[in-house]
């Protein structure tokens, strides 16, 4: 029987570094599989022992905390040995509104990021994402920052600077469509999901302004910006069904 190296295995031995669980599949009593994001190895599944896991990792599987993870590949199997708990983002866990805000953006790295592919971009958006939600950042804006970053990472973003039909410069309003948005001309009487120039404006600060700017730009949004922007967000989330 001819068997073939798995290109995206590991070499055997031992490997350590940061990042998150994405993922968890309770596979036996005995153990668990978990699909961990790290830095330069991207996602991958790693086995764990499922009995004594929380005391075991110290709590560094859980949902949202981050920490050093140290591991081991075998022949056959890479093995979760150890993970120190460096950022635990409590203050997100104990909110159900942000703690839901920020599984969401787990759910949507999971589901664009490759198994073994190193994806450190992603990876340092997600971290971004969490620390805004935990700076209290309207989550509407850090999720339509997070999606378009997201979309923009893995090559699909709608622009949001030229009408996709015609190219034009969208200077004033623009339109939603399946494709991207559209310039009034294109658009025609077409009014789904308009963006006048204000919300398109918002649209552009909350996706491109930088960490720090954002911060302060988010904070001063009034209820009635961010509730446009949630409308915009459910527009931009569509863009996702490509990749699926
Ligand atoms: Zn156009």
């Amino acid at each position: 029987m001819i068997r073939f190296l798995d290109p995206d295995r590991l070499q055997q031995g031992y490997y350590s570094s940061i990042g998150t669980v994405l993922q968890r599949r309770d596979s036996s009593k005995e153990s668990q599989s978990l699909r961990v994001f790290l830095r330069d190895l991207g996602p991958r599944w790693v086995s764990a022992p499922a009995a004594l896991g929380k005391n075991r990792f110290g709590g560094g599987t859980e949902p949202l905390v981050w920490g050093e993870f140290s591991l081991y590949q075998s022949p056959t199997y890479l093995y979760l040995k150890e993970v120190e708990v460096k950022e635990d983002f409590l203050d997100l866990r104990r909110s159900a509104s942000l703690l839901s805000s920020a599984l969401r953006l787990y759910k949507m790295v999971s589901d664009a990021v490759l198994t073994a592919h190193e994806s450190n971009r992603i990876l340092v958006l997600l971290w971004s994402g969490l620390v805004l939600l935990r700076e209290l950042c309207p989550k509407e804006a850090v999720e339509l920052r997070f999606t378009w970053n997201l979309l923009h990472a893995i090559g699909t973003a709608p622009s949001l600077w030229n009408c996709v039909k015609c190219g034009a410069r969208l200077t004033a309003g623009a339109s939603w469509s399946p494709d991207g948005l559209l310039c009034g001309v294109c658009a025609r009487q077409i009014r789904h999901g308009y963006a006048n120039s204000a919300a398109l404006n918002n649209i552009r600060a909350s996706a491109l302004l930088s960490h720090r700017d954002f911060i302060k730009w988010s904070r001063a949004l009034v209820q009635s910006e961010t509730e446009e922007l949630d409308e915009h967000l459910k527009k931009l989330v569509t863009f996702f069904s490509d990749i699926r």
